[in-house]
């Protein structure tokens, strides 16, 4: 076990901000993770694990304890017939590679998922979603390690609390699995219609009428970089906010002053709805927003994006933060909530 000590943890978050971890190892196995957690428990500090940083703030003092990098590798394709295939992936796997790797085998179930930034093992902490697809789909099963009983236990799907863009990964046992490896369910078909919005509107310009997996994932691919910077040049968390849920009764409120506010009914009986969490930042001012004051911005093309142009500290990042969820609070009564996590 190779250990690294007072590490710039600004390289393990692609926004780039925040202090020092005390210590950080690479974990590649399970034997590893015994070793480390093991390390930690001994020297009695908190061991912590990410994957790639995509969806992390760090905050400005850093981390006291052991930080896990996850690098587990897998990706086994099991059909069980000419339809089904059970696909088993490593935690520390690039997810878009597992797209890209499963659409070229014509498997279908997360093609619209793709160029989503990040490792396999963080899907279903916040059952990553996109253009009508989300992992909690497919999921059949999670293999984590348990620092409650410090074992490795399967975690089947039904068992993982998924809801939109949540999990108990992100809950209620938050901090208590390290998530190893998981296993989905994809068929080897080709997606049909209907689409998400944005998807069918893409086909219909581009007079696209023949879909496979590949068709889709090239959809989402011009879609998302069309609108979505790249991680590795600019320095910024995807989402930084989740597009919010009102109910019915602020929503007909809402609908008085804002007639042209989109809006999406959540598809129960309840009334409530989604409301594009972007709208409401362009609404409150925030569109391609640049502020001298924290050094961050919104991202011209959605201003859900939250980047550093040269910001010094997390603190001024949570600053502007602040400004935005204060405006929209202001205008709408809706309080943005962060979609990162904010570590530790
Ligand atoms: P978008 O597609 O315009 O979506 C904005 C909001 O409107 C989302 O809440 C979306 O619901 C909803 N919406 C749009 N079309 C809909 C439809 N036909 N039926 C029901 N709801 C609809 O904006 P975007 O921000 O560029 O996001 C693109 C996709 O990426 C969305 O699916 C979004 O959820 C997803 N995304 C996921 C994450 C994540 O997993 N953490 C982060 C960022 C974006 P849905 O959210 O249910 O799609």
């Amino acid at each position: 076990m190779n250990i690294l000590q007072d590490v710039d943890l600004s390289q393990y978050s692609t926004m780039r901000l925040g202090g020092h971890a005390r210590y950080l190892t690479e974990v590649t196995s399970r034997r590893e993770i015994e070793e480390a957690v093991a390390w930690a428990v001994e020297h009695e500090m908190p061991p912590l694990m990410i994957g790639s940083g995509s969806n992390i703030v760090w905050r400005d003092e850093g981390f006291e304890g052991l930080l896990l990098i996850n690098k587990m590798m897998k990706y086994e394709d099991f059909a069980e017939d000419e339809l089904n295939h059970y696909l088993t992936v490593g935690a520390g796997e690039n997810w878009d590679s597992v797209v890209e790797r499963s659409v070229v085998a014509g498997l279908s179930g997360i093609e619209a998922l793709s160029l989503i930034p990040g490792t396999a093992g963080a899907t279903p902490i916040q059952n990553v979603g996109a253009y009508g697809q989300e992992i909690a789909d497919v999921l059949v099963s999670i293999e984590a390690y348990d620092l409650h009983t410090r074992t490795f236990l399967t975690i089947p799907a039904s068992d993982c609390a998924s809801g939109y863009r949540t999990s108990r990964f992100k809950t209620t046992d938050h901090d208590r699995f390290l998530i190893c490896s998981l296993t989905m369910h994809l068929l080897l078909q080709n997606p049909g219609p209907p689409f998400y919005r944005a998807l069918a509107e893409h086909f219909a310009e581009h007079s696209i009428t023949t879909f496979t997996p590949q068709v889709v994932r090239d959809a989402v691919i011009q879609i998302r970089s069309s609108k979505l910077p790249d991680p590795a040049k600019v320095a910024n968390n995807g989402s930084f906010f989740a597009n919010p849920i009102i109910d019915a009764g602020l929503l007909t409120q809402l609908q008085a002053d804002y007639i042209d506010m989109p809006y999406w009914p959540v598809g129960d009986d309840s009334g409530n709805a989604k409301v594009p969490a972007a709208w409401l930042i362009e609404q409150a001012g925030f569109k391609d927003f640049h502020d001298p004051e924290t050094g961050m911005a919104t991202w011209p093309s959605q201003p859900l994006v939250l980047v550093n142009e040269h910001a010094s500290s997390t603190a001024d990042l949570l600053k502007f933060k602040q400004k935005i969820v204060d405006a929209v609070q202001t205008k709408f009564q809706i309080t943005l909530q962060q979609e990162p996590e904010l570590l530790p």
